[in-house]
């Protein structure tokens, strides 16, 4: 399907004379779902439902209030990435979203870079340090974007950054060494959370280029990312979504094509619904633990495969909200620059908050720490009384002071155990492969058919913006946009 334009839907909506009206099942009101809803209703339909597990819309989107001053904080997608031709971008900017983007964070500006004792690497090393990292990741993105071999079969990102880092750490001995090689080791968490992996040694590099940048800047939505959903959510038609309805198994491939619908839903409740389609935007988390019991007959072989291919990973966030602020008014981020000599990481009661690359200053009195893979998965277990008095401890160090007070509150996500999420985004992992993703978006037709009888949309179904709003987005409008073409 050619990509759509987000500029050109309107242009498009009024070329569209639907020759009848379809029944469709949408499974998820994430973002992609409800995208596909958006673009379905513009388009004429109006027998379709959305079926959503939970007893919100959103999924991966989610804002909440953090105090009692109306700020806001993100437990999912938190970054518009990109302007030119993100649709996100769009409908924020259009609809005034971004106007208070400069207002929430006054003089704070600075970042630093400290160790655990609290001393600061000079600007220069940590310039000299970004540069080259910069450079290794977009030699590691050339694999792809100029199909160059990689050194081994199944070279993985993780791989090829220490290698060409150990060359470049040659050059230095001692403490010039030591501080290049924190630095570098914090770049590197700080890209398993873009990734949304444990360890980049997880991540394919022949594939890493795959993922297409957006050019510009990179900006949160200081309404919520939730007010792009609303948007989106406001020409459907309220009764079209149902709520706490989690789907159990989709029976398609029906043998009897004069019946009137080709596939039947049935939800946990017991409720079923039938449909001439179904778009499922299930996350690839809940496909890779739910497919063998999701689908009748069960889903195609290379589909199957794929699933179990590609990577979908954890990483979450740590909210926390003091009384005062804790910071010097101008710091914006503190980056930490954890030595892990000696540590022994399987001991993840004592270490799992080593996985966290930052602390962003969101508000005045309000941090957001940010880590991933299986510490991310620990940090989940413990109370989150029991993570504010970790990362009390942490910042103490960190931020040489030892009067840091026990936090007013702490919300952690628990995106891993979140069984209508299972995880936070997908990756391309070490043994899959960019042709993996178009398997997973692939509509599955019934015997002797050409007509899509199930879809699949969500982010990890998108060729080159997976993992991202915008991929989600384009992935919903691109499968109704296949019904759409198919009745018109
Ligand atoms: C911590 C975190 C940070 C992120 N940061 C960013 C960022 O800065 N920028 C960015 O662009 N993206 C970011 N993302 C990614 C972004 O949030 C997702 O790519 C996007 O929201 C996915 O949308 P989706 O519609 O594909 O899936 P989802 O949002 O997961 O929607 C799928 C829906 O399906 C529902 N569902 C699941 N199982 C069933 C079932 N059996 N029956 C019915 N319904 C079901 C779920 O409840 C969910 O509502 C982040 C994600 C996380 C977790």
């Amino acid at each position: 399907m050619p990509a759509i334009r987000v500029g050109e839907m309107e242009k498009e909506f009024e070329k569209i004379d639907l020759n009848r009206d379809a029944k469709i099942i949408i499974i998820g009101a994430g973002i992609s779902g409800i995208a596909a809803a958006d673009y379905l209703t513009r388009a004429g339909f109006t027998d379709f439902k959305i079926l959503e597990a939970s007893n919100r819309t959103g999924g991966r989107i989610y804002t909440v209030n953090v105090d009692n001053k109306g700020h806001k904080a993100e437990l999912g997608a938190n970054w518009i990435h990109g302007i030119e031709r993100n649709p996100i971008y769009k409908i924020a900017d259009d609809n005034n979203l971004l106007e208070l983007r400069h207002g929430n964070k006054g003089l704070r500006h600075r970042n630093v870079f400290t160790t655990e004792e609290g001393d600061e690497p000079s600007e220069k090393v940590v310039d000299q340090v970004n540069l080259i990292y910069g450079r290794l990741i977009m030699q590691a993105e050339d694999f792809y974007q100029s199909s160059m071999p990689t050194l081994e079969e199944n070279d993985s990102v993780g791989a090829f950054l220490e290698r060409e880092y150990a060359d470049y750490l040659e050059r230095y001995t001692n403490g010039d060494r030591h501080i290049r090689e924190l630095l570098f080791n914090q770049r590197k968490l700080l890209e398993c959370c873009i990734s949304g992996c444990d360890s980049l040694e997880d991540v394919a590099l022949s594939e890493f280029g795959g993922y297409e940048e957006l050019p510009g800047i990179h900006y949160t939505i200081p309404p919520g990312f939730e007010a792009v959903l609303e948007i989106l959510k406001s020409k459907i038609p309220k009764d079209n979504i149902l709520l706490n309805c989690p789907v159990k198994c989709i029976h398609w491939n029906k043998n009897s094509p004069n019946d009137e619908y080709e596939v039947k839903v049935e939800c946990e409740n017991g409720d079923v619904h039938y449909a001439n389609h179904v778009i499922v935007t299930v996350s690839l988390g809940v496909l890779k633990a739910a497919c063998d019991r999701m689908f009748s007959p069960s889903l195609p072989k290379e589909k199957l495969e794929a699933i179990e291919r590609m990577g979908f990973g954890i990483v979450d966030k740590v909210i926390i909200e003091f009384e005062q602020p804790v910071t010097e008014s101008d710091l914006f981020r503190v980056e930490l620059l954890w030595d892990n000599e000696g540590i022994d990481k399987n001991d993840l009661r004592n270490t799992w908050y080593r996985k966290i690359y930052s602390f962003e200053v969101v508000h005045e009195n309000v941090l957001v720490g940010w880590l991933s893979g299986k510490e991310a998965l620990y940090m989940e277990s413990l109370s989150e009384e029991q993570v504010g008095q970790d990362i009390v401890e942490v910042l103490k160090k960190f931020l040489k002071k030892k009067d840091i007070p026990q936090p007013k509150s702490v919300i952690r996500t628990r995106w891993g155990n979140n069984p209508y999420t299972r995880g936070s985004y997908s990756f391309v992992k070490v043994g899959a492969c960019m042709g993996d993703i178009l398997t997973l978006g692939e509509p599955l037709k019934g015997a002797g058919s050409q007509k899509p009888q199930v879809q699949f949309a969500g982010e990890a179904t998108h060729e080159c913006y997976y993992s991202t709003t915008h991929g989600a987005l384009l992935s919903g409008l691109r499968e109704a946009q296949r019904l759409v073409k198919l009745y018109s």
